[in-house]
């Protein structure tokens, strides 16, 4: 039985974000924003649908509705795909962890960086990064970090056509998002918030004054993001926090289902971090360099 969905109807979360993707993706830009809400907007461009498809205009996902949207490629998923997705210990963690200080700088490069006093630092965890550490590079963001589109994450919110990232996950990334492309689950990109940030990990104990330059291989603390090989989704609904991200998978916001693919091509999921550090379900990393 398919999963229907209307204005003011018990509504699967999960779906209506499905739902309206698959609206956006056909050219119908009365959808609005991916946002998991079946309101006005989604109304109205269920409506335009139906129309192009010649069915009953009720504006709602019903079942001639529904019949109609599968034969443009509209998946007919059942209540199965989820409830066999269920819990907080869904999915489970891959054979890889998070990656070492030794790897990173290992496969990604060591650089020099520094901290600003707090005055002029842009925020409390942002650091200023320099050339190589074996000098070879003069500005190590430069011959290292590139900007590419991920156009599969272009209805996600915050999205402006630019993803950065280290050059040698470049081909990871645009793997993973082919991937998740193509099992059709585009609709759960709802924001994106940054990969490259040159920055230590949130909530660092940080010296007021800053410091001088220090080599990347000699300080732990520092966030992946920092060498270009993390990026985050849907931060809102994922907050880094001492509880798993919210373990329902049709619930609005939730990348659960985007973690089984991500672990595939060697990136780990915050979300599977061990305690004491604080769950990150927002943020995948890559951390597999048997992979590379
Ligand atoms: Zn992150």
């Amino acid at each position: 039985m398919a999963i229907l969905l209307s204005r003011g109807g018990n509504n699967v979360p999960a779906e209506v974000q499905r739902w309206q993707h698959f609206l956006l993706s056909r050219n119908i830009p009365q959808a609005g924003s991916i946002d998991a809400d079946f309101g006005l907007n989604t109304q109205n461009a269920t409506k335009i649908f139906q129309l192009e498809m010649g069915v009953p205009v009720t504006g709602a996902l019903d079942a001639a509705t529904h019949a109609a949207a599968v034969t443009r490629g509209y998946r007919d998923i059942s209540m199965d795909f989820y409830s066999a997705r269920a819990g907080k210990h869904w999915p489970p963690p891959p054979s890889f962890n998070t990656p070492s200080n030794a790897a990173r700088n290992s496969a990604f490069g060591c650089f020099m960086f520094s901290l600003q006093p707090e005055g002029p630092r842009p925020d409390h965890e942002t650091i200023v990064i320099g050339g190589s550490c074996d000098g070879a590079q003069r500005d190590w963001v430069a011959a290292n970090i590139v900007t590419i589109d991920v156009t599969q994450l272009k209805f996600a919110a915050e999205y402006r056509g630019r993803f950065r990232c280290h050059r040698l996950i470049e081909r990871k990334v645009k793997d993973l998002f082919g991937r998740w492309e193509a099992e059709g689950l585009l609709h759960l990109f709802l924001t994106y918030a940054g990969a490259y940030v040159s920055r230590y990990v949130r909530d660092t104990q940080l010296p007021k004054a800053g410091h001088g330059p220090k080599k990347s291989s000699a300080v732990t603390s520092l966030s992946n993001h920092a060498f270009g090989s993390a990026f985050d989704i849907n931060a809102t609904w994922n907050p880094r926090t001492k509880t798993p991200a919210p373990p329902d998978v049709t619930q609005r916001g939730s990348v659960r289902l985007l973690v089984p693919s991500a672990n595939a091509v060697g990136f780990f999921w915050g979300g599977h971090y061990q305690a004491p550090t604080k769950f990150d379900g927002m943020h995948f990393e890559f951390a597999d360099f048997s992979q590379l």
